[in-house]
């Protein structure tokens, strides 16, 4: 199949193609390497040992879009291009509608005017807002605290909406739990510019010392050592679930939504004393107040993409947090 990637050399995107070259699927990707680089590009055919068609350029732009549709014969689109810092969203709100829910509304009418209607969305666990039990089913209700977790919901909605209205589109919504670890090869991985907004980026800075210590944001939740519990699941995991989705929206025309998470909770000093200890090193840390807007804990339910994709998470935390280390390791060499 040929596969449009928006967003293909971020994080999850990168390991994504790198799955799909693997499967011996095409790659066209769309990037307008905002937070990423075309470095990355180059890793990916490396990796994989193929080739990628890589057009640069902004995936709200409809014209480059129609170039692209008009080209290659695109099966079915992955979209990840989005801006995704909590916080930055919660100060420059309108950048975050104008980005995230503009590009998708352009690559849709695109693809609608391609009759090209099989999309899997780039989704969050976000969703889910404060979850009202635990682990999380996809039918719980929805809501957000942040205004980039409302562009998700949102852009959930607008593709129910259009599902609805033309029952000829076929769309996977993957609602991520928390995405850690890196390819094994080292060559591609997490590498936030500025200082980390999340756990793992943060740690493993630490790790390396670029950072001097780590901030716990709250020991005092209701959890099993009172720090913050959430689902990590392993990036290429998460990349093999596009790939499962892929397949079931090729095979059956439907929207549905699909938690992907390993099923199990750990705690932050859980994931600092794993980390630690499967890498041999020291990550100082302190404990200060609770963050703005976390919840205690949210880990998923995975048992709707078991059934229905036949995904299921296999590797385990000491594998995340050591993947994680080696490819900054091997960055830094
Ligand atoms: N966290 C922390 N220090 C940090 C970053 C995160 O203690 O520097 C905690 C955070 O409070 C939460 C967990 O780590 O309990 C995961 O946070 P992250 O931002 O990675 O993911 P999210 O909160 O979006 O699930």
């Amino acid at each position: 199949m040929k596969v449009l990637v928006t967003g293909g050399t971020g994080f999850i995107g990168s390991h994504t193609c790198c799955v799909l070259l693997e499967e011996g699927h095409e790659v066209v990707v769309i990037d307008n390497f905002s937070n990423s680089s075309k470095e990355v590009a180059e890793k990916i055919k490396e990796i994989s040992d193929r080739n990628i068609t890589l057009y640069e350029g902004d995936v709200a732009d409809k014209d480059l879009l129609r170039g692209i549709f008009a080209n290659e014969k695109i099966d079915v689109v992955i979209h990840f291009a989005a801006y995704k810092a909590v916080g930055e969203s919660v100060k420059l709100p309108l950048k975050y509608y104008r980005n995230n829910l503009g590009n998708t509304l352009s690559l849709l009418e695109v693809m609608d005017e391609y009759n090209c209607k099989r999309l899997v969305f780039s989704s969050s666990a976000t969703v889910y807002g404060t979850p009202e039990a635990l682990p999380i089913k996809e039918s719980f209700p929805l809501s957000t605290t942040n205004p980039y977790g409302t562009t998700k919901l949102m852009i959930e909605q607008i593709l129910k909406d259009l599902a609805k209205a033309d029952p000829t589109w076929s769309i996977a919504i993957l609602r991520y739990f928390n995405p850690i670890g890196a390819h094994p090869s080292g060559l591609i991985g997490e590498n936030p510019n500025d200082i980390p907004n999340n756990l793992m980026p943060y740690i493993v800075k630490v790790a390396n010392k670029e950072l001097e210590i780590l901030s716990i944001f709250g020991d005092d939740y209701d959890t099993k050592d009172g720090t913050g519990v959430r689902d990590y699941i392993h990036v290429m995991d998460l990349a093999k679930g596009h790939l499962k989705a892929i397949e079931k929206v090729m095979k059956e025309t439907k929207i549905d939504c699909y938690n992907l998470g390993t099923g199990e909770g750990y705690s932050v000093l859980e994931l600092v004393e794993t980390f630690k200890k499967v890498n041999n090193i020291d990550v100082p840390y302190q404990i200060v107040s609770r963050r703005p807007g976390d919840i205690a804990a949210c880990y998923a339910d995975p048992s709707y993409a078991l059934e229905e994709l036949g995904f299921k998470a296999e590797k385990g935390i000491e594998e995340m947090c050591k993947d994680a280390y080696n490819f900054i390791i091997k960055n830094k060499e």
